[in-house]
């Protein structure tokens, strides 16, 4: 059964399943008790937190993190998968950080999330300064 809920940002009608979840097809947010429940943090399956994601709203702007939201997400030890110039990579997040590039035996160790945010680069492109070019970022569980 569907439930229809106003959404949490732009209050459009929004199916969700009985725990909740569900994505607005206005604004690209989805509805998660978690994410309601701690307004402040950026938790699965959204990438910044409701309050700032309300704000993001007004302006106009969207929901995908910028590069320094994205390094908080990694620091709490979320993995990605993300496309870099139509090739699929995934970021796994142990003790240490492995870029993997997907179906490739090609990666990079970070030993540390200093480094990882200092170097994080995909053909000799820092990951910092080229943010825009990161595609499909999702969350991979
Ligand atoms: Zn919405």
């Amino acid at each position: 059964m569907k439930i229809v809920k106003k959404c949490d940002i732009c209050k459009s009608n929004v199916y969700v399943d009985q725990w909740g979840n569900g994505k607005c097809k206005n604004c690209g947010w989805y509805q998660n008790v978690d994410c309601l429940n701690f307004p402040k943090v950026a938790n699965p399956p959204n990438f910044i937190s409701l309050n700032k994601a309300k704000g993001r709203y007004k302006k106009g702007e969207n929901f995908y993190p910028t590069f320094k939201e994205f390094i908080n997400l990694v620091e709490r030890g979320f993995d990605f998968t993300f496309k870099f110039e139509n090739k699929n990579f995934q970021i796994s997040v142990h003790d240490d950080i492995t870029l993997w590039e997907i179906d490739t035996e090609n990666y990079v160790v970070y030993k540390s999330l200093s480094e990882f945010k200092r170097t994080f680069s995909i053909n000799n492109q820092l990951i910092s300064t080229n943010w825009n070019k990161i595609k499909n970022l999702e969350y991979d569980c």
